[in-house]
């Protein structure tokens, strides 16, 4: 009675539904399919002929907040050539004790950014079953476009404390995650890509990091170098910071909280604060000349970037690090000097300015949450599929 209406409740293909029974916390719902004329695996003859029967439970997907079993009962053929099988159905894998749509549903569930514990309680299943179908996941890396960059984070997955992130900045795109940032790991990585494929990257974006320039040089011989814009603007933020540190060290300690508290008034641009901030901030400066000048020099950096044309980035930045090699500042002149070596690289950056890892930036914000969720990372592999997931 009424069990059209159960099945298409059910939503399953050929079945019968014969009985529901629930308790508080299962619904067990008893089905049974129609003999068909079968194939057999073996020998590709059909039979009809059933030999036995035998009752499987299938978890499904959770029916009223309720665990739901399929009670099943799966026919065993028997064929002229001697062989015994199962049927086969559509809703069920080869030896799984699940629903395809089961798999399904942790499937898509996997591409958010959520734990392994939670997609288990939403399904209603165990983190190990979870983690079984996320372990038959693959993602292989996509082809490779004009434009590489190389970042590292703090993921601590496998005992490695540094994880690599390759992005497409600008598709925006991330194309795989490697274990460790050890430089002869990274090489046969990048040596395992196909030569023609390499030649094609016109630009490779990195930190003011030796081995990675290294390893563009050897294996992207075709790429311009550009230093990520975040990655040397933030040395002239913790140059001033670094000035306002030490005169705080000097300071008593009302004026010593005040310029601690309000330290962001200083790192802001000055055209960005309101006229409340620009008074303190004025204020701020008033104090010692050292911190002053570095202010300057903060400001006039920042300036550069919003300058049109390449040819007067390049002179005013050059300028900057004159500038800053004589500002009698120690935190400054090291700056200089820094920015003087990777000069070249750091103008790319201007002439450039679509190529950051800005979009890198943004997934990593993602990679944070996710291993904050994950209670600790012991596989590589599991935590590279869940990034890639989620970020693509
Ligand atoms: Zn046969």
């Amino acid at each position: 009675m009424h069990s059209h209406l159960i099945k298409d409740l059910l939503n399953l293909e050929g079945v019968i539904v014969k009985k529901v029974s629930q308790s508080s916390e299962d619904v067990v719902v008893t089905l049974e399919t129609k003999p068909t004329r079968q194939v057999c695996p073996a020998c590709g003859r059909t039979t009809s002929k059933i030999h036995d029967y035998r009752t499987q439970y299938i978890k499904d997907l959770p029916l009223q907040g309720k665990r739901c079993f399929l009670e099943l009962r799966k026919r065993r053929y028997t064929c002229r050539c001697g062989k015994r099988f199962l049927e086969t159905y559509p809703f069920l894998a080869r030896y799984q004790q699940r629903t395809v749509r089961m798999t399904a549903f942790v499937a898509a569930e996997l591409h958010e950014v959520q734990s392994v514990q939670s997609i288990a309680k939403r399904a209603n299943i165990s983190s190990a079953t979870v983690n079984r179908i996320l372990d038959t996941i693959s993602y292989d890396r996509p082809k490779l476009g004009n434009a590489l960059s190389i970042d590292e984070f703090k993921g601590n997955a496998a005992r490695q404390k540094f994880q690599c992130i390759l992005v497409d900045p600008r598709k925006h795109k991330v194309l795989d995650i490697l274990p460790d940032r050890n430089s002869i790991h990274l090489a046969q990585y990048f040596k395992d890509i196909p030569r023609h494929e390499r030649l094609k990257v016109e630009f490779f974006s990195c930190d003011m990091c030796r081995p990675y320039v290294d390893l563009a040089r050897s294996y992207f011989p075709a790429a311009r170098i550009v230093i990520d814009r975040y990655h040397f603007t933030r040395q002239v933020f913790w140059a001033l910071e670094n000035v306002r540190k030490d005169l705080q060290r000097r300071m008593a300690v009302d004026r010593r909280r005040y310029y601690k508290r309000s330290h962001s008034i200083l790192t802001k641009r000055y055209a960005s604060l309101n006229e409340e901030q620009k008074k303190a901030c004025d204020i701020m400066l008033l104090y010692n000349d050292d911190l002053r000048r570095a202010h300057r020099l903060k400001e006039k950096f920042l300036e550069i970037f919003n300058i049109r044309k390449f040819r007067d980035q390049r002179t005013a930045f050059m300028d900057w690090i004159e500038e800053a090699h004589c500002s009698g500042i120690k935190h400054f002149e090291k700056c200089a000097a820094t920015f003087a070596n990777w000069s070249h690289e750091i103008l790319n950056a201007f002439r450039f300015d679509f190529i950051s890892n800005g979009p890198t930036e943004g997934f990593n914000n993602k990679i944070k949450v996710l291993k904050r969720i994950s209670f600790g990372i012991r596989r590589f592999d599991r935590f590279r599929t869940r990034i890639l997931l989620t970020t693509t």
